[in-house]
């Protein structure tokens, strides 16, 4: 059966690289049935904080990316890892080092000397026949992992085909600290191992940590995951992507007026691909996500699309859940609800054209506010030429059948009657009952503001 995990660090926000890899690590799982574990790799106690374990949960609920196992936190799995640490030191797969700090730095120097990659030396490394030094008194010990010393790991990345490391590349990691606690790689290969993981997507800047981790492994008799490192997310320059390009944090998308389907299509796309297609619901991306289509290549963002993704997806939205979203914002800016027509047929005709819900709600206003048309506009539009056709109309106003066809009908009589063009009549109508010249198309505009309030306002100027 299929185990992804998404383990972040909670150091911060949920950015985009990380919403992405949840992403596919869930996605990867719902494909198969399996199961998607959430995991807190949060044992850099100085940079770890509650606030960012709280961001990384509302992001993924955000998204939706719900896990099946966990959260488990690593912190809370010290007992675990002294344990395996026992054991390897047991089995001989790893061993206590007294070599103190000063002594592993000049080691370093040392290698750096003598133009070779810095390292530690071996000297408490345990081999056939070797006598060790004395045990310097009052010393704690570190405990290292015992490296395999040549041969190479090789792993079959699924993103970036076929990596291989000589193993003296890679030094004897140290597991434990003189305190006794775990160091990252070591915690990491005893999570992947304890929780049965079969598939690692992360980001490609982990490379270098995956033959160390791969070699604890084989070390502890571990199955071996498979492993994909997913190149990172540029920004729309080239660069990597920063704050300089507006929002990194995923939580900044919905203040923004993003919709969650939007951003789990951009990323779907960002670092995958399906053919030609642009447009996948998640569902959509469960079925058709697969390891192959990943993308080696670096992914750049792209504002623009993200907005007309963000577009489609409001207009497939359901018009009440739309509601829901954009009234905070348009009460902040005194929208008065009370006798106004409803929220959803609003949005409904005014959906078409917006990119985000923020501009929605703004796009809104206009059905809940007090008109104020500008004087200069009215003596511009309400001329002497255009009044009785407006009083014609105001007249026709409470027989009227109230829907947008018979009101549209209505207009073209009157126009025909009086000799006038379509924006002669619209435009003093739409400066009287909306306050302004901008609206959507004003059959439609007066139907949702009823009968009444249409009366009220236009009998207000004439
Ligand atoms: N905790 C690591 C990070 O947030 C991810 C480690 C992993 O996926 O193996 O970058």
């Amino acid at each position: 059966p299929v185990r992804t995990r998404f383990a972040p660090s909670p150091t911060g926000f949920l950015h985009l690289g990380g919403a992405r890899t949840a992403l596919y690590s869930w996605a990867y799982a719902r494909h198969f049935g399996g199961t998607f574990v959430l995991r807190i790799e949060d044992t850099d106690v100085e940079r770890s904080t509650p606030e960012a374990v709280q961001a990384i949960l509302d992001g993924m609920k955000w998204l939706g990316l719900d896990h099946d196992e966990g959260p488990f936190y690593q912190m809370q799995r010290m007992d675990r890892y002294r344990e395996v640490v026992a054991q390897m030191l047991e089995a001989g797969t790893a061993y206590h080092c007294y070599s103190s700090p000063e002594e592993v730095q000049a080691m370093r120097d040392r290698a750096t000397a003598a133009g070779e990659k810095p390292r530690y030396d071996g000297t408490w490394r345990p081999e056939e026949g070797k006598v060790l030094p004395p045990v310097p008194a009052g010393r704690k010990p570190v405990v290292r992992f015992k490296n395999p010393l040549d041969g190479e790991v090789t792993w079959n990345d699924v993103v970036k085909g076929t990596i291989t490391i000589a193993n003296k590349e890679l030094d004897d990691l140290v597991i434990a600290r003189p305190d006794g606690t775990p160091t990252y790689n070591f915690c990491v290969a005893v999570d992947d191992w304890d929780m049965q993981i079969t598939h690692v997507l992360r980001g490609d800047d982990h490379v270098n940590n995956t033959p160390r981790q791969i070699n604890i492994l084989r070390a502890i008799g571990a199955k071996l995951p498979e492993y994909g490192h997913l190149p990172m997310i540029l920004g729309p320059d080239g660069q990597k992507l920063s704050k300089r390009h507006g929002a990194v944090s995923v939580m900044e998308y919905p203040a923004q007026g993003f919709l969650p389907e939007a951003m789990l299509n951009y990323l779907a796309r960002l670092g995958w691909s399906h053919g030609d297609d642009e447009i996948f619901s998640m569902e959509q991306f469960a079925e058709w996500f697969n390891l192959e289509s990943l993308t080696p290549s670096a992914a750049q963002f792209n504002n623009e699309k993200l907005a007309w993704l963000n577009n489609h997806w409001i207009k497939q939205a359901d018009n009440t859940r739309l509601a829901e979203l954009v009234k905070p914002r348009m009460l902040a800016a005194g929208a008065v609800f009370d006798g106004a027509p409803a929220l959803p047929p609003v949005l409904a005709l005014l959906k078409d054209r917006t990119n985000t819900t923020n501009e929605l709600a703004d796009a809104a206003m206009l059905f809940y506010r007090a008109p104020q048309p500008d004087a200069a506009l009215l003596s511009q539009h309400v001329t002497d030429a255009v009044k009785p056709a407006l009083a014609a109309f105001a007249e026709r106003i409470a027989t009227v059948e109230w829907s947008k066809e018979a009101i549209a009908a209505m207009i073209k009589e009157v126009l025909a009657a009086h000799g006038l063009k379509m924006p002669q009549l619209a435009m003093p109508l739409r400066l009287f009952v909306c306050g302004q010249l901008q609206t959507p198309a004003i059959d439609a505009v007066l139907q949702l503001f009823g009968r009444d309030t249409v009366a009220a306002r236009i009998a207000k100027f004439l």
